[in-house]
């Protein structure tokens, strides 16, 4: 096998220049300058727990927006969280955590799960992210994803769950991915 060798523990220079670039060098969350802080790269899902420094699992913060991100709930653990909480949930049922789907693709969304209404039932395709994750400038690539999950699932209704509340940019963005 001929898999790329993952890029080393810590995040290069070039990478931290490029994604310094991607962020017009401003702090992800608050925007504030890299020329009045220096900004930091934080991991997603930190290297301790199998996350990797590619671009995919980083992101630009100032040392501020980087205290309060490494307290908020990881992905994984408010996944974890909203499928404890479906499978309690007497609506819901079928409830599984990162299923793979499609047969020709391996696609792994973070959630499917059937919910009963009073006329049928729904399956729901579930993309859990923290608002971080869904910056303005990833959030159209965030509601394209769900759409390809939800087109291998007939009917599926795709959901993104966050556990904060979005900003009006964000919020247009996911509303109106063509924007
Ligand atoms: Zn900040």
């Amino acid at each position: 096998m001929s898999e790329p060798r993952p890029i080393r523990r810590s995040a290069t220079a070039a990478l931290r220049s490029a994604l310094l670039q991607r962020n017009d060098f401003r702090c992800a969350v608050c925007g504030v300058s890299n020329d009045e802080v220096p900004l930091d790269l934080a991991y997603f899902q930190p290297l301790s727990q199998g996350g990797d420094a590619s671009p995919e699992n980083l992101i630009i913060l100032c040392p501020n927006c980087h205290v309060d991100f490494d307290r908020r709930p990881r992905e994984i653990e408010f996944t974890t969280f909203l499928v404890n909480l479906l499978t309690a949930h007497p609506a819901f049922r079928s409830v599984e955590q990162e299923p793979v789907i499609g047969s020709r693709e391996r696609l792994r969304p973070d959630i499917l799960a059937a919910r009963r209404t009073a006329k049928a039932e729904e399956r729901l395709v579930i993309e859990c992210k923290t608002a971080v994750a869904i910056g303005t400038k990833s959030a159209g690539a965030v509601a394209h994803q769900l759409t390809r999950y939800a087109a291998h699932i007939h009917g599926a209704r795709p959901v993104l769950a966050v556990p904060a509340t979005l900003s009006e940019g964000q919020r247009a963005v996911i509303i109106d991915p063509a924007t």
